[in-house]
């Protein structure tokens, strides 16, 4: 199939009309705003009918080889597709882990088997994967990783704790970063990256609240945890680079991801359609040129992060710094939607103290949990202060600090 410009418009028109036609009813309980936030069984089964539906449709993993549960498309397909969910605001497609990162890892790296007994369940969603990489004292830090993997026979023994781990009480599978040789030289060298089962005795996941009150990740515990040694990726030792490879994706930094429908769309329009209904003085706040000045400096950065989206594509555009828009997409989007969200409940005045539940809260109080759990994105995957290091080291040629 060609992705010609009629053909791809056809489809486009194909996925809304489906869209608009099976878009869920409000189930009546508070969605997650992103996969990060999925924290009841209630929204998971929600979301794990829904993903599945939309798999079943066809609009799921379209780019991912037929023979692994895919459609072999070209991937402007699934942009059309990821494109369509946004605009109709369904809800999002929730095993982001499997899906995103370490779906297009199988692709990339695993075995003909692994692709086989791994890919088609993320997309149908009735395998949940969660990542096993940060610590509690290794985060940012990720090449100190301390928890074990002694291998015993035929399996490996898993010591240690991670945290912070998106779905660990839900998930069936984790992309497990661990030690295999604590002498090794170099600290990198001794690691070693797992398809690891968490439904196995000696595993423990326990939920972490967030700041919204709301769940998403876990605290997880491995005592003595014995999982089969073919859940070795590759070859002991090779952990360090299969990590950094599953970043890219996670940072989206490289392409490959079965689609990029995670999070709620949350754009301008909101915000001004906020600005038009917040009254001050007995006008519509959006009638203040110091809040329209505000506003028009976010629209044109809105503007300027998805236009560097396209041209990150044209390589004729990139050829000063060619990294730098892969290296920096992730840093100049959770920071740009960190500081809208922050400026939406700053607009609302004394009413921005006010959050979900409060029958005066402004629109149900969706901003200030919006803001809340915008710092996620600048957290997780790396922070901000990471991103900018690599984009000073990588793209600059800066010496590390
Ligand atoms: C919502 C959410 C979901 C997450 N999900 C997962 C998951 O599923 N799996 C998983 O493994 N992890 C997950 N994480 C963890 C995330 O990857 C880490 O929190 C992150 O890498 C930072 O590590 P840390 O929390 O240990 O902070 P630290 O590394 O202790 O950092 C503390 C502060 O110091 C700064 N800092 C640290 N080192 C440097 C440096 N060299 N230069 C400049 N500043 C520095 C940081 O920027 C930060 O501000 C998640 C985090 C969040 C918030």
């Amino acid at each position: 199939m060609t992705d010609s410009t009629k053909e791809l418009q056809e489809f486009r028109a194909e996925v809304s009309a489906w869209m608009k036609e099976n878009k869920p009813a409000d189930p009546g309980f508070l969605l997650p705003q992103t996969f990060m936030e999925v924290g009841s069984e209630e929204q998971l089964d929600f979301l794990l009918k829904w993903q599945r539906k939309v798999y079943d449709a066809g609009y799921l993993g379209m780019s991912w080889p037929v023979k692994y549960g895919g459609r072999e498309m070209p991937v402007a397909y699934q942009r059309i597709a990821d494109k369509e969910m946004l605009v109709h605001r369904v809800p999002i497609m929730f095993n982001v882990i499997g899906l995103g990162w370490a779906g297009p890892l199988i692709l990339k790296m695993g075995s003909d088997e692994e692709k086989h007994r791994y890919l088609k369940g993320i997309l149908t969603g009735e395998d949940i994967w969660c990542q096993g990489f940060s610590e509690p004292d290794h985060g940012s830090d990720l090449g100190n990783s301390q928890t074990t993997a002694v291998r015993d026979g035929d399996e490996y023994i898993i010591n240690g704790t991670k945290i912070w781990t998106t779905f660990g009480n839900y998930a069936k599978y984790m992309i497990l970063l661990a030690r295999t040789n604590p002498d090794a030289e170099r600290k990198y060298a001794g690691l070693s990256y797992f398809l690891s089962p968490m439904e196995v005795p000696g595993v423990k996941a326990v939920p972490i609240q967030k700041i919204t009150g709301e769940y998403g990740f876990t605290e997880t515990f491995f005592d003595n945890a014995r999982i089969p040694a073919d859940c070795l990726m590759g070859e002991e030792g090779q952990g360090w680079g299969i990590a950094m490879q599953t970043l890219q994706f996670e940072r989206s930094a490289e392409g490959g991801q079965a689609s990029e429908y995670f999070a709620e769309r949350v754009t301008m329009d909101d915000l001004m359609k906020s600005a038009k209904t917040i009254m001050r003085d007995g006008e519509p706040l959006l009638n203040d040129p110091v809040v329209r000045d505000n506003l028009v400096t976010f629209m044109m950065e809105e503007k300027a992060l998805k236009l560097s989206t396209v041209r990150a594509g044209i390589p004729a555009l990139c050829s000063d710094y060619p990294l730098s828009l892969a290296l920096s997409g992730k840093l100049r989007a959770s920071e740009l939607f960190r500081r809208m969200r922050q400026y939406a409940v700053a607009i609302q005045g004394a009413k921005g103290g006010l959050y979900v539940g409060d029958a005066d809260a402004v629109e149900g109080g969706f901003w200030q949990r919006a803001y809340f759990n915008s710092f996620s994105a600048t957290i997780g995957g790396g922070t901000s202060q990471i991103q900018a290091n690599i984009i000073g080291e990588h793209v600059l040629g800066l010496p590390k600090s």
